[in-house]
């Protein structure tokens, strides 16, 4: 099989909100998950719904922590910087090519203004929110690559990829 869809599903969250989940074919999956918001469960549900999306790579359990702490780092900043909070839509999309997982993380928020800047260890615009401005530098240290496209006052989009097994022997 080549190409097949599956579904077009909608999940009801417990708080009451919904999340469609749209398989493409065998190697696509996209999740639109709508007002996601900090505390609610529907951060909880990208982490997991993608790493269920890695399971048929195999991957060990490292790889796939590490995969979760690279999206919950990129959500959250959706949610803390790009929204400050509001209920907006944060798009998460993923796919798998050879051995790779392709990782794309998408708002429609206030953008950065200085990527390279933003990406430095320890750099934050929210030092008095406790923000440590290692995101950009987990993401990096956890994924093989991390490319960030952003305009301000439109959006930000991160994008990341992450091969897996690679490092393990084949027996
Ligand atoms: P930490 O992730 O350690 O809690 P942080 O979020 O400030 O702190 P990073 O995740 O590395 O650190 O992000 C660095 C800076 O880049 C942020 O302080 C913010 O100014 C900017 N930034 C990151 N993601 C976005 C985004 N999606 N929209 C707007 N600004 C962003
Ligand atoms: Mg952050």
């Amino acid at each position: 099989v080549t190409a097949l869809c599956i579904a077009l599903d909608t999940i009801h969250l417990r708080d009451g909100r919904t999340c469609d989940i749209c398989i493409h074919d065998a190697d696509l999956v996209t999740f639109r998950c709508h007002q996601i918001c900090q505390g609610s469960c529907n951060e909880g549900f990208i982490r997991v719904a993608v790493s269920a999306f890695l399971t048929q790579l195999n991957p060990t359990l490292e790889e796939v922590a590490d995969v979760k702490t690279a999206v919950s780092e990129a959500v959250t900043n959706c949610i803390v910087h790009a929204y400050e909070g509001k209920k907006e839509k944060i798009l998460v999309s993923c796919h798998i090519e050879g051995h790779a997982l392709y990782l794309e993380i998408k708002d429609h928020g206030c953008g950065i203004p200085d990527i390279k800047k933003a990406m430095e260890p320890l750099f934050t615009t929210k030092p008095d929110e406790e923000r440590s401005g290692m995101g950009f530098a987990f993401m990096e240290a956890f994924m093989d690559d991390v490319r960030v496209e952003s305009e301000p006052g439109h959006g930000t989009t991160v994008f990341m990829r992450k091969e897996i097994g690679w490092s393990r022997p084949l027996h």
